[in-house]
């Protein structure tokens, strides 16, 4: 084989959950991603793809199949029936076609234990498809938090990180300097799910799989520094390394 191509072909393919972005007209609406999320996987050294919504479980099961690893990216909220709450009402936008995709990607993903990364709502989608609950509204529900709602600031609070994780060894740091665009955040961590980080107000930061396949969460958005900032690159590559070992022939 030729060498390129040999270097094309490992290159693991990662899948990115497309959101359906609603524009105005009658040209229905856009399956589409934030550029930083795919970039970030890219510098990191694998290939994305975005995974459309609205497609069914054939054709999930089909691109999923195809896939080395996910990534569940930030959304609006998670329906709290889905966690067996009823809705707070500072509850923001669901988006119940959304939840059905990402669950069940999601639980294909933990079954299968798929190389994982999952961001801001992300990390909020796997912990309630292993079993997890949220808090609805962080500054409502949690007596004393910092703003964790923060739009355009790169540096919002710090994060300490727990010794000997995956994510500390990917971040190579006891502790960093995070953005924060989210007002919901892990209330009870699903009983897989080891706490990896927290913001100095005790807001769950980071949640992995202490012991299986790589399965990382993070509260922030690592893909917006990661561009410009070794430490947030290396959580992309560290995700991109663990999917260089997945075997697609057994799903
Ligand atoms: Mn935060």
């Amino acid at each position: 084989m030729h060498n390129d191509q040999l270097t094309f072909n490992q290159l693991p393919v990662i899948g990115i959950v497309a959101h359906r972005i609603q524009r105005d007209g009658n040209a229905g609406h856009i399956d589409g991603q934030y550029g930083d999320y795919s970039r970030s996987v890219a510098l990191a050294g694998g290939a994305p793809i975005l995974i459309p919504l609205a497609l069914g479980e054939p054709a999930w099961r089909a691109i999923y199949a195809r896939l080395d690893g996910i990534l569940f990216p930030g959304g609006v909220d998670v329906a709290p029936a889905l966690y067996g709450e009823t809705p707070h009402p500072r509850l923001g936008r669901v988006d119940d076609v959304l939840d059905e995709a990402e669950l069940t990607l999601a639980r294909w993903a933990l079954a299968d234990g798929m190389p994982t990364l999952a961001i801001c709502r992300g990390i909020q989608l796997i912990n309630v498809a292993a079993g997890g609950t949220l808090y609805q509204d962080i500054s409502s529900q949690i007596d004393g938090a910092l703003l964790h709602a923060c739009s355009d600031q790169p540096a919002a609070h710090l994060v300490r990180i727990e010794a000997g994780t995956r994510l500390y060894n990917a971040l190579g740091a006891a502790e960093c300097v995070t953005n924060s665009r989210h007002h919901q955040s892990i209330k009870q961590v699903a009983p897989d799910l080891a706490i990896t980080a927290r913001a100095p107000d005790g807001v769950i930061e980071g949640v992995e799989h202490p012991t299986g396949p790589f399965l990382v969460g993070v509260q922030w958005h690592p893909e917006n520094l990661a561009p410009n900032d070794e430490q947030m690159l290396g959580l992309f590559r560290a995700f991109v390394e663990a999917c260089q070992h997945t075997d697609t022939a057994s799903r």
